[in-house]
C-alpha cells in the first residue's frame, strides 16, 4: 500500500470537546481506483478534494454506496474497530445489487486498519466518543449514457465524533411515502435511499416529529424501519424487531443486539413481522414499554412518542430500561470493560 503522509496535521484545529457529527475529517484518506476490470493498489494520502468532470457517472446515474462504522479508544490504550468485516461484506452486498465491482475484503480490512492507525491520534479518548469511519464507492466514468459506469473510486474518510444526542425522538408512522419496495434496493446502503427519504422526513418535521417510521410499500401495514435505523419494540417484556428482507437494511447494530440478547437471555426475543395496528394497540393498552432505533451513529435511540393518524402516544424511556441496558452492554464490550466473546473488536 502506498502511503503519503501529510506534512501538516490539522489536529490542533479540532476542539475534541465540541465535535459536531461528521463535520471534521482526519488528516488522511484511503483511495483505490477501479478500471479495466481491476482495482488499483489502495493509497493512503492527505485528506483533500477530488477533482471531477461534470459528466462523472455517479452525478447522473447514482451508482453510489457507503458504509458507516466506528473505531474506539479502549481502556487499555488500544484502538478497536467494531466488526469491520461485517461492513466489508455489506459494502459488497450493496455493490452487487447496484451493479458495481466488489472491493476485496482483505484489502478493505488491511486498508481500514492502516488508515485508522496512521490517524490514531484522531480517535477521541473521552467516553462515548469514537472515530466514525466512512467507506464509500461511486461510479467515476466520464460519459452520459444510461449504462453502468466502467470506472469506480473506493475511498475511506474518517471523522472524530462525540456522543450522539438525538434529543426527544418523536416519530410519525408514515403511510404515504415509502423508503423501499420488494425487489428494490432497500437492503443496500446506496446513496439514493437517503436522497429519497429526506422529503418525507421533512414533511414529518413540519408536523412536529423528528423522524418517520417507515411502513411497507404495499399497504403500510407493517413496521419496517425508523428513519435510517432498524427499529425494535418492547411489548409485554418481549423484544420484537422486523425480520430482514430486501426492503430492510441489515444493520450491524441490530445483529449485535440480537446476538447479545439471545445469549444473555434477559429478555424474550422475537424477529417477526410487526403490524402497525399491533404497536398502536399495545400503546393504547399500556403494554408498549419501550421503542427504539438501532444504528451505528446513536447505537440506541429511544423513541419517546409515536404519532399515528394524528394521535400521539407517549412511550416511556426509562434510564434503567431494556434500551439503556443493551446500550450499556455494547458500550462496555466496545471499550474493553466487558469481555468480547465474539471477537467483534479488531484491535491494534
Ligand atoms: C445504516 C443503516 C442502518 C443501521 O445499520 P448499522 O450497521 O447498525 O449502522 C439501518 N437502517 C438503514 C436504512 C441504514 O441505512
Amino acid at each position: 500500500m502506498k502511503i503519503t503522509k501529510t506534512s501538516q496535521s490539522r489536529i490542533k484545529d479540532v476542539d475534541f470537546n465540541n465535535l459536531v457529527f461528521g463535520t471534521q475529517f482526519s488528516d488522511h484518506m484511503l483511495v483505490a481506483e477501479y478500471s479495466d476490470g481491476a482495482w488499483s493498489e489502495p493509497e493512503i494520502k492527505p485528506y483533500g478534494p477530488f477533482s471531477f468532470t461534470p459528466a462523472m457517472h455517479t452525478l447522473h446515474y447514482g451508482q453510489a454506496i457507503f458504509e458507516g462504522q466506528k473505531a474506539y479508544y479502549m481502556e487499555n490504550g488500544e484502538i478497536g474497530i467494531f466488526r469491520p468485516e461485517a461492513n466489508a461484506k455489506r459494502l459488497n452486498h450493496s455493490a452487487r445489487r447496484m451493479f458495481m465491482p466488489e472491493f476485496p475484503e482483505d484489502l478493505f480490512m488491511e486498508g481500514i486498519k492502516a488508515l485508522v492507525d496512521i490517524d490514531r491520534e484522531w480517535v477521541p479518548k473521552a467516553p462515548n466518543h469514537s472515530l466514525y469511519l466512512r467507506p464509500f464507492m461511486f461510479g467515476s466514468s466520464e460519459f452520459v449514457a444510461a449504462r453502468p459506469s466502467e470506472k469506480y473510486i473506493f475511498c475511506i474518510i474518517t471523522s472524530p465524533v462525540g456522543p450522539y444526542y438525538a434529543g426527544d425522538v418523536k416519530v410519525k408512522i408514515e403511510e404515504t411515502y415509502t423508503r423501499s419496495a420488494a425487489g428494490g434496493v432497500g437492503s443496500t446502503k446506496c446513496a439514493g435511499n437517503y436522497g429519497g427519504a429526506f422529503y418525507a422526513t421533512d414533511q414529518a418535521r413540519k408536523e412536529g416529529y423528528t423522524q418517520v417510521i417507515w411502513t411497507d410499500h404495499k399497504n403500510h401495514e407493517l413496521v419496517e424501519e425508523s428513519g435510517t435505523m432498524n427499529v425494535a419494540f418492547i411489548i409485554d417484556d418481549t423484544f420484537i424487531t422486523p425480520p430482514l428482507s430486501d426492503r430492510i437494511l441489515g444493520g450491524i447494530t441490530r445483529d449485535s443486539i440480537l446476538t447479545l440478547l439471545r445469549d444473555r437471555g434477559f429478555v424474550k426475543v422475537e424477529e417477526r413481522p410487526i403490524k402497525v395496528e399491533e404497536v398502536v394497540a399495545a400503546a393504547k393498552e399500556g403494554r408498549l414499554q419501550e421503542a427504539f432505533g438501532m444504528g451505528t451513529a446513536a447505537v440506541i435511540s429511544p423513541i419517546s412518542t409515536i404519532g399515528f393518524r394524528g394521535t400521539d402516544f407517549s412511550i416511556s424511556t426509562p434510564e434503567d430500561g431494556y434500551a439503556m441496558r443493551i446500550k450499556k452492554e455494547l458500550t462496555e464490550l466496545r471499550s474493553g470493560l466487558a469481555e468480547d466473546p465474539y471477537g467483534w473488536m479488531v484491535k491494534f
